[in-house]
């Protein structure tokens, strides 16, 4: 079996899926006037999505991601998941959501072979959550949040974008909820889109502000491992969780990326901010086609550049992050 490696000797086993681009809050980073469909949905069927795992799985990918827009929006959610949990070689199948089914459905989740939970939290304030989200569900997210642990989910995380002025100074909020609890929050920084460009220039938080207060406060770099992501994460003996900082304007961040995507409509994309996606879709109609698959992720993987361009204000062709799975 080869691994899929490109010509920076990066190696990727870490599959970020997206099974759909439609979502049902209204992030003001994401999707400020919710979501707006266009035409009839176009995203995978499960079978086409097990052929794009299958394919994965056989060039050295371990661990999947099924994301969005909103993942959980699907009927067949569950049966996705399931779907992942067999895929031959997969260790680790895990989501990223906002949490509104969470709370009903961790336990049948958990049951089809669900063993990570990324729930976004941008603001443990409920009227700056609601501002943010354009939704009040807070309490039925966080009591989702909390019956994930209940259940001993292997890893609950709580994803929270870095935003000057609604988050910006709420670190306390944050830790005070970590001190007991065993969640990984993972601070984001906010990733220029196509689409929102002001809202950037308003609301981008350089990560190392929180990094210099965690590091007042003795929190404590943890070492990595050799084949970690591009997460920096720091730990306290008096706390139960972990922050996490994902910058992705600080320098080297691409070194470490272990990454690739498939849109819901099927297409690869090489990285968050580069080219418009590249077709696998005429490729996931029958099994036989999977060596042609095969030979082209890898093939793909030549194209794929040492870094994203953001620092020059080049997002490239990614309107915004639920159109290709953030
Ligand atoms: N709907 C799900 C959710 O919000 O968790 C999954 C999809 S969402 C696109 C995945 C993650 O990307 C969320 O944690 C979200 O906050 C983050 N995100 C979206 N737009 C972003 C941006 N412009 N910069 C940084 N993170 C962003
Ligand atoms: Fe939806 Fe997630 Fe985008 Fe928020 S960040 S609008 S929850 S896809």
């Amino acid at each position: 079996m080869q691994q899929l490696q490109d010509r920076f000797g990066r190696r990727f086993h870490y599959l970020r899926l997206s099974i759909t681009d439609a979502c049902n809050f209204k992030c003001e980073y994401c999707l400020p006037n919710g979501y707006q469909p266009q035409g009839k949905p176009r995203h995978l069927a499960a079978d086409e999505l097990g052929r794009v795992m299958a394919a994965f799985s056989e060039c050295g990918t371990r661990k999947i991601r099924i994301t969005g827009g909103e993942p959980t929006l699907r009927k067949d959610f569950e049966q996705i998941v399931e779907l992942a949990a067999n895929t031959r070689h997969i260790d680790t199948v895990a989501t990223t959501t906002n949490g509104y089914r969470l709370a009903e459905c961790a336990a049948d989740w958990q049951r089809a072979g669900l063993q990570q939970i990324n729930v976004s939290v941008d603001s443990l304030d409920p009227q700056a959550f609601a501002r943010i989200t354009g939704d009040s569900r807070f309490d039925l997210v966080l009591k989702g949040i909390d019956r994930a642990l209940e259940l001993d989910y292997r890893k609950v995380k709580m994803n929270a974008v870095l935003l000057k002025e609604h988050n910006g100074k709420q670190l306390p909020q944050f830790l005070n909820y970590i001190r007991d609890r065993q969640v990984d929050i993972r601070f984001i920084e906010l990733m220029e889109t196509g689409l929102h460009h002001d809202y950037f220039k308003q609301h981008h938080l350089p990560g190392q502000q929180i990094q210099q207060q965690l590091l007042q406060q003795g929190w404590q770099l943890d070492a990595r491992d050799r084949d970690a992501g591009p997460a920096l994460n720091y730990s306290h003996p008096d706390y139960a969780g972990r922050i996490g900082l994902i910058m992705p304007y600080a320098k080297d961040f691409c070194a470490s990326c272990n990454r690739l995507r498939v849109s819901s409509t099927g297409k690869l994309h090489l990285c968050l901010f580069t080219e418009a996606g590249i077709e696998l879709r005429d490729l996931l109609g029958s099994d036989q086609q999977q060596p042609e698959l095969i030979a082209r992720l890898h093939s793909a993987l030549h194209g794929k550049h040492e870094t994203h361009y953001l620092h020059d204000g080049d997002s490239g062709a990614t309107p915004h992050l639920a159109s290709i799975g953030g």
